[in-house]
């Protein structure tokens, strides 16, 4: 039987968290501290409630490894060491930990976690009570600010950081989590993951559900992201969003704790754990460029350290406590790859983390000379080359002109164009320069019609394109790491007098290049007029 005991005095609850470090730990309880706010007045209430954690299960939802926006994919990749943390915990004291990707569930046939659900009999599930609250609030789902981020197509799996457990499970549906919770006995079940209004709530195995079928369910707040947005003009950051959600949650949906404190209070949680990085907002990366035209208002936040000083560095060097204090907003108004950490006393708290962001140039002018219209010297792809003769690879194709690689129209980020080159990385074309060649211009980004295969399931990871242009052998410019629906990269590269040769270059960018297909578009040359 658990006992709710309302509004127990404080030494008391002390004493009983002390007396459950001391116990040993087959004998465990959770006392946990019930956070909830009155609907109208939102002020707060705490009421403990004691109960054997091997009646508990944790669910972990949707911690995929991408999400459709990227600033939302790092905030959730910087919750996963915290989340490991707290699932270890929760193996150790006997909880059920249930591991719950959706959308992506089937990828995981053959796993164990998996399967084991199948031979679980099915009971019907009760409908104890129905669970509705007003609307959520919902920023829209995109934290990339102004200049929103293009789609991240296709997760297709959990983050790869996140350890799955020998005896977790992986339970999709209501019928099955009840089914799990029905053999191991459970009564609550503690909800951490993403996005906290949407899937957390709505999917067939998150809060909603599992409420209503009569589980005591319970949010973790420390460990959940919501559905986020951000707009600096009026200083909404992604974590007030979620601040926000976690209130209406506490006012008319379940009661929340802070896991991290319930597990430092039986002694599994070291508070000089270094576990959360700091948030930047937007939040592009390396592989991920927050591609921009006006400057970018850069937010950097560390909501679960709170207090702590964030320092950052702007040159690319690791941030140290002697770094620039954060003290508001940075504007980013060139390309700047910002590295950011926080420290309590001269000590890190905070893991390293990274930003990217690429300036992009003004569009540039039409060819007068398209790349279409000439004979490369060079021209090479994707293949095996034997004795000077490339044979493509898989479905690849020779560069071709004015179409896409595999024929379609040309397109990048929603637009068509009548002229280019279109091809698979690694590729190169090569090209004589004639006197009257005053600058090279293109339009280049990743193939987009990739996208109309279901809709780009699983195109997270790929394409990745970098573009280069060489002349005689020297870099004279590049793209960052071009994506499906990225912004069109410019080129307008000035041809110095004399030069003899150009080199166009589609590589991979350092993944593989699978699915590389990638677009010149209304590429040539500027002349001397
Ligand atoms: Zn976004």
């Amino acid at each position: 039987m658990n006992s709710i005991n309302v509004a127990r005095p404080v030494r008391l609850s002390a004493l009983l968290a002390l007396l459950a470090v001391l116990a040993p730990s087959a004998a465990r309880g959770l006392t946990l501290e019930l956070q909830r706010r009155d609907p109208v007045t939102g002020a707060v209430t705490i009421e403990t409630e004691t109960v054997d954690p091997k009646r508990v299960g944790v669910i972990a939802v949707d911690v995929w490894n991408f999400h459709w926006c990227k600033t939302a994919t790092m905030r959730v990749d910087a919750f996963v060491p915290r989340i490991n943390k707290a699932l270890d915990a929760a193996r150790s004291l006997g909880m059920t930990v249930m591991l719950c990707p959706s959308d992506v569930v089937d990828n995981y046939v053959g796993y164990s976690q998996r399967e084991k659900v199948f031979a679980l009999p099915l009971v019907e599930v009760p409908k104890v009570m129905d669970v509705v609250c007003p609307a959520t609030p919902d920023a829209g789902g995109c934290a990339c600010g102004r200049e929103r981020c293009a789609v991240n197509y296709g997760w297709d799996g959990m983050h790869p950081a996140l350890r799955i457990g020998e005896e977790d499970w992986m339970p999709d549906t209501q019928a099955e989590v009840y089914a799990i919770c029905q053999q191991r006995g459970l009564t609550h079940l503690i909800y951490v993951g993403f996005h906290t209004q949407v899937c957390l709530l709505g999917k067939p195995m998150g809060l909603r559900a599992m409420k209503s079928a009569g589980l005591s369910c319970v949010l973790a707040r420390d460990m959940t992201d919501a559905h986020p947005g951000y707009d600096p003009s009026r200083n909404f950051t992604p974590d007030l969003n979620t601040a926000q959600v976690v209130e209406h949650f506490e006012k008319f949906l379940a009661p929340t704790i802070n896991f991290q404190a319930e597990l430092a209070k039986l002694g599994l949680w070291d508070p000089n754990w270094v576990v959360d990085p700091v948030r930047i907002a937007p939040w592009g990366t390396p592989m991920r460029p927050h591609l921009f035209e006006r400057p970018v208002i850069v937010t950097l936040t560390a909501p679960l350290e709170p207090g702590a000083e964030i320092r950052y560095t702007l040159d690319g060097s690791t941030p140290a406590a002697t770094s620039t204090l954060y003290t508001k907003p940075i504007t980013v108004a060139e390309t700047t790859r910002l590295r950011t950490s926080a420290f309590r006393g001269g000590r890190p708290v905070c893991l390293d983390s990274e930003g990217f962001f690429a300036r992009m140039g003004p569009a540039p002018p039409a060819p007068d000379v398209a790349i279409g219209d000439l004979t490369p010297v060079r021209n090479v792809g994707f293949g095996h080359s034997y004795g000077g003769v490339v044979r493509y690879s898989g479905n690849t194709k020779p560069p071709r002109k004015d179409r896409s690689n595999l024929g379609q129209e040309i397109k990048i980020n929603r637009t068509t164009y009548q002229r280019g080159m279109g091809v698979h990385a690694p590729c190169e074309l090569g090209y004589e320069i004639k006197p009257e060649y005053k600058r090279f211009v293109a339009l280049a980004g990743a193939d987009e019609n990739l996208v109309d295969i279901s809709n780009g399931s699983n195109l997270a990871k790929y394409p990745t394109v970098v573009f280069k242009v060489f002349i005689d052998g020297k870099e004279a410019a590049a793209s960052p790491v071009m994506r499906v629906q990225s912004l069109a990269w410019p080129f307008d590269v000035e041809i110095p007098k004399g030069s003899r040769r150009i080199n166009l270059v589609a590589m991979d960018a350092g993944d593989g290049s699978r699915q590389d297909f990638a677009d010149w578009a209304n590429a040539g040359f500027v002349v001397q007029k």
